[in-house]
């Protein structure tokens, strides 16, 4: 499906910028647009491949180009302010052309984690096709502040969204990586997943046309609302283009084989590492993606994975098929997961950023008492005026 990104604050930058390389790789052709929004000029000047011209600095009024820090108020605000700085970059988008609007931000920081929810009230205000966010979690480690942030942005942004497609940094990480070589690396596995997602429902006539290649509004109807995840399985495969099969002639392969492998890679994707980890249960509706080399594209074990998936979840609303990549030597399946309610992760970032949130206030409270009685002397001191 042909989709407008817009990158709020740097996290957000940096995925789009990084799904445009993607998709560029891949020649997925899902991307109509992308633009690239924040208060600090450096993180802009960082980018890649966002076009120079969708590069959008807002708050310069107030914050002059150095960003609002952790303060998620303050990105609410300067996005408020300077919508139509923002508007003037999505007016050069043709939106008559694109299936829907994906915001994507960090949660955890102030310029995307308060930004992202403001423009996307904004998108729906204005436009007819849906907007879906996705939000990035942040890393349990980073402390009270991006996991008060974060929950907070996380409570208006759902509200704003048709669907809010969620990646958790925390389970993630990798100990012994640098900050910095971390988020390249999860950066990649981020849009490896969604951008795999998304351009399956973008494959041109005349591209290999399987029967069941996924189209646009089997996506669509699959995010009609709530939070979603992704889970992603691969195994590298010999193509046709390999030595092995040049030598023996071609498409010579087990069906069989060929069906139990793509049955169990739909199990091992909703079973492994979601983008977010749930109780696969609790989903309302899924999708099962199969990709890859068309000859490896198994029918009978995408329906199977399928099945499998509507006994998992209980639900009448798991739709199936393929997105077939000529040239690639690796088979997959995407799953993914939309309206899941069953989430230990969201639970535990509420109740940490509760409890953040409430000793905040009794620091606050304590300090001024305590600054009232530091400067108390009882009357007998004159101020100056
Ligand atoms: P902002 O510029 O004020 O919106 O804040 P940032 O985007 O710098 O940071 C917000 C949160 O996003 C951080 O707390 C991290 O959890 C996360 N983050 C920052 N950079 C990256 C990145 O490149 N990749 C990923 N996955 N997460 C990031």
């Amino acid at each position: 499906m042909k989709l407008a990104l817009i990158g709020f604050g740097q996290a957000g930058g940096k995925v789009v910028d990084e799904f445009l390389a993607f998709d560029d790789r891949i020649d997925g052709g899902f991307i109509e647009s992308a633009v690239a929004v924040n208060s600090a000029t450096t993180d802009l000047k960082g980018l890649e491949h966002v076009p120079r011209e969708n590069r959008v600095l807002i708050g310069q009024a107030r914050v002059k180009g150095h960003g609002v820090g952790a303060d998620n108020e303050l990105g609410a605000a300067v996005a408020e302010e300077d919508i139509d700085e923002i508007q003037g970059a999505i007016d050069s988008i043709p939106v008559h052309e694109i299936d829907a609007f994906l915001v994507v931000a960090g949660m955890g920081g102030g310029t995307g984690s308060g930004g992202a929810p403001v423009l996307a009230k904004h998108l729906k205000r204005i436009y007819t096709q849906p907007v879906y966010g996705l939000g990035i979690l942040p890393g349990m480690d980073e402390g009270g502040i991006y996991t008060l942030n974060a929950a907070r942005s996380f409570q208006t942004f759902v509200d704003e969204v048709d669907n809010l497609l969620v990646f958790d940094n925390d389970v993630w990480r990798s100990a012994g990586e640098s900050v910095e070589g971390g988020y390249d690396r999860i950066n990649r596995e981020i849009v490896e997943r969604f951008g795999l997602l998304f351009a399956a429902g973008e494959v041109e006539e005349g591209d290999h046309v399987a029967e069941s290649v996924v189209d646009s509004s089997e996506i669509i109807n699959t995010l009609s609302n709530g939070i979603s995840t992704i889970g992603y399985a691969s195994e590298t495969v010999e193509t046709n283009s390999g030595l092995l099969s040049s030598l023996t002639g071609g498409d010579d392969f087990d069906e069989g084989a060929a069906t139990n492998r793509m049955t169990s890679l739909v199990r091992k994707a909703a079973l492994g590492r979601l983008t977010l980890p749930c109780d696969v249960a609790s989903a309302d509706r899924g999708l099962v993606v199969a990709t890859g080399p068309p000859s490896h594209l198994n029918r009978k074990g995408v329906e199977r994975g399928r099945q499998w998936l509507e006994d998992e979840t209980g639900s009448m609303e798991i739709r199936g098929g393929d997105y077939p990549i000529p040239h690639r030597d690796e088979v997959g399946a995407i799953v993914l997961l939309s309206g899941v309610t069953d989430v230990p992760r969201i639970d535990q970032l509420q109740q940490v950023a509760i409890e953040a949130q409430e000793t905040t206030e009794e620091v606050r409270a304590t300090a001024e008492e305590d600054f009232s009685s530091l400067m108390d002397t009882g009357g007998e001191l004159d101020a100056l005026f």
